[in-house]
């Protein structure tokens, strides 16, 4: 038994084996020399992992055409068989093994890399393009040669806990989540985008476990603990009791929790505050009703499009908006446009590797030069403006010129929906999401402009701070409790109420328990977060008085280090909520 701890992310203990998932893993290849008399045994693997992936291609391809797979799709397959084969490619691999004397898998490996670069080198497009085929080809070599099974998380036809050394978002998306019972990563953050889904599918998570990841050998027999952090591998029998008890007092305790669903999220002293849910697809808003949700605060639209990996058309957006608003009834569904870019890559759309996407073309910057996706999106919000009770906001905006612009394009969707004679909302509320700095302290002139604040904490700690999110090496870094995003959320939340609109948070800090009286005492007016969270947080609003949590937040706002912020908060918690932990599993 061996017990390695991560970043929790998604609470909740599940207890299952397993599952590497290798396809990332590629890059830890083991290297070592072979003598002169080891050649043709290696040659010998060579020839045999070909044999197999040669056969599991022709697998595959009848597959893909009985399925009615595309000709795009099948000319691709072809060509990848046809280089599995290539005589020239073969002799290249055999050179290289006998000039080197290495492992074969070191030698297909980096015989790729050295072609690969050839083909770059070409400023031939098309032969640019061929790049990613050794990729595929090679990659699949080397699992035959490792004896790594390349099973899709798509395809997954057992329960197993996802072990691997980083997943992405269109991987969360895309994979099999009723056969997914948990999930361990080398890489990721609470805040990461990765995270934010596996909370959204309720999928007990431990991220950042870097290097530990290597520890955990296919089929181990693993407890997650997503609360807590801890992953233990091959747990002995007390462990094994000691988690599945508190895996029944959890549940128990959650139930308690969701009697609350009709009560208001209401201080005892009488300040009601809204709490919404966050989605990320659609069908997401019947979890939200049932956690009971009194509204949608951030729908992130672009998920939309990587759910696909491709470029989603106005009518289905429509669609997709549409089924939200019905789902929801009256309640005001609030939907992001298009934050695609950073962490969430859609190919089709994004023309170049960008040196630094957090700071590069994100959100509202690639909207704003891609007028026509952008209008195509505000077309399709307009018209299902007429459906519901719905609000639009912009992601990332740094400045009033940014807004001006998103504004004069909002208006040229509401003439072009005039010109189709499409029915659409003429007067819907526009929002400003304030997570940069520079909109945060500008909050008082940004709120001449915009019908309501949200405030996206996760980027407003990554930019204040500089420090990635999504990477566990700064993780230490991305304090919420900061003194200087405290100040900040201060500043916004005073400039919104000084100018009659509201103040909504949408980060993952609005689901923070522990964070839940602060807020309250510095203003916020609605909390939106993941579903599963409102019961948690309704707890605590319908437990504290609002004086006392204002004298908290001026308390606060007088402590000059995030440590000092945490302690208090901590204190203050435990001396009026003993079991809020809730999250800590024990
Ligand atoms: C945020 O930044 O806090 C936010 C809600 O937006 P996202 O997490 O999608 O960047
Ligand atoms: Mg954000």
């Amino acid at each position: 038994m061996k017990t390695i701890v991560g970043i929790p992310v998604s609470p909740g203990i599940v207890i299952g084996n397993a599952f590497r998932y290798a396809e990332n893993a590629i890059n830890e290849i083991i290297h070592y020399t072979i003598q002169k008399n080891q050649v043709a045994s290696e040659w010998k693997r060579f020839l045999q992992a070909q044999a197999e992936a040669a056969e599991e291609m022709d697998v595959l391809y009848r597959q893909l055409s009985a399925e009615g797979a595309s000709k795009e799709q099948m000319d691709i397959l072809i060509s990848h068989r046809m280089m599995l084969e290539d005589p020239d490619f073969q002799d290249q691999i055999k050179a290289y093994l006998e000039e080197n004397l290495q492992n074969m898998e070191w030698v297909v490996q980096n015989m790729g890399l050295i072609m690969k670069e050839r083909l770059m080198a070409s400023r031939n497009s098309f032969l640019q393009e061929r790049a990613a085929d050794i990729d595929d080809v090679c990659n699949r070599l080397i699992y035959k040669l490792l004896n790594i099974k390349r099973v899709s998380l798509k395809d997954l036809d057992k329960d197993v806990i996802v072990v691997c050394h980083d997943l992405l978002p269109s991987d969360v998306l895309t994979m099999n989540k009723k056969r997914i019972k948990g999930i361990v990563m080398d890489e990721g953050s609470r805040t990461s985008h990765t995270a934010i889904l596996l909370r959204a599918f309720e999928i007990p998570a431990v991220l950042g476990v870097s290097p530990s990841v290597k520890e955990i050998k296919d089929a181990d027999e693993l407890i997650v603990n997503g609360g807590s952090g801890e992953v233990i591998i091959n747990p002995d029998a007390s462990e094994l009791r000691r988690h599945q008890s508190a895996m029944a007092r959890y549940h128990r305790r959650f139930d308690q929790l969701r009697s609350l669903r009709e009560l208001p999220a209401e201080t005892p002293d009488g300040r009601r505050v809204c709490l919404k849910a966050n989605i990320e697809i659609p069908e997401e808003a019947v979890q939200a009703a049932q956690y009971g949700a009194e509204g949608i605060g951030l729908y992130r639209s672009e998920f939309l499009f990587l759910s696909s990996g491709q470029f989603t058309k106005e009518e289905e957006q429509y669609q997709a908006y549409c089924q939200v608003l019905t789902v929801m009834g009256n309640l005001p569904v609030t939907i992001r446009t298009l934050d695609i870019g950073g962490d969430k890559l859609l190919p089709e759309l994004m023309e170049e590797n960008e040196k630094n996407p957090l700071l590069g073309w994100r959100a509202i910057r690639f909207s704003l030069s891609h007028p026509d996706i952008f209008k195509g999106q505000l077309r399709a919000l307009l018209r299902a403006g007429v459906r519901g009770n719905l609000r639009i906001m912009f992601p990332m905006i740094s400045g009033v010129e940014e807004l001006d612009q998103a504004f004069a394009l909002l208006e040229e969707a509401k003439a072009e929906c005039r010109l189709k004679g499409q029915e659409y909302a003429e007067a819907l509320p526009v929002g400003t999401m304030v997570e940069i700095p520079s909109a945060a302290i500008t909050a008082d002139i940004l709120a001449e402009r915009s019908d309501f604040f949200s405030i996206g904490t996760n980027d407003l700690v990554q930019y204040t701070l500089a420090a990635d999110r999504g990477n566990e090496k700064v993780g230490y870094l991305a304090q919420p409790y900061h003194p200087a995003v405290i100040r900040l959320l201060k500043q916004i939340i005073d400039s919104a109420h000084k100018k009659g609109i509201t103040a909504a948070l949408c980060g993952e800090l609005a689901g923070d328990p522990s964070a839940a009286a602060l807020l309250l005492g510095l203003g916020v007016d609605e909390f939106s977060m993941t579903a599963h969270s409102i019961p948690h947080i309704k707890k605590i609003i319908r437990g504290a008085d609002l004086a006392g949590c204002q004298a908290l937040a001026e308390e606060v706002l007088r402590c000059t280090s995030y440590r000092q912020v945490a302690l208090l908060l901590e204190t203050w918690m435990r001396a009026r909520f003993p079991d809020a932990g809730l999250e800590k599993h024990e």
